[in-house]
């Protein structure tokens, strides 16, 4: 099997667009959720931000989905269970 350098060089680009990728979608999501939890949507900015479903219980991570009753964006995110001691 003969690896190549541009072989090796497309890997660790695929594997840094990747990390780089998600880290700005981590950022855009938690903005997002800032801006939910003060009650305004992130796309309309209208204060008609509503909670509609929480999943996940015990110990487990919650999954809160939102929606505006404005524009009709809908989210989920996730937030680690602050309530579990183990
Ligand atoms: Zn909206």
């Amino acid at each position: 099997m003969i690896i190549d350098f541009y072989t090796v060089f497309l890997v660790i680009f695929i594997l840094v667009a990747t990390v780089v990728g998600y880290g700005f979608y981590l950022r855009e999501k938690n903005q997002e959720l800032s801006k939910i939890e003060d009650g305004f949507c992130p796309k309309c900015k209208h204060k008609s931000i509503e909670l509609i479903d929480v999943r996940g219980t015990g110990c487990s991570p919650k999954i809160i989905t939102f929606r505006c009753n404005n524009c009709g964006y809908e989210n989920s995110f996730t937030k680690p269970n602050s309530g579990c001691s183990i």
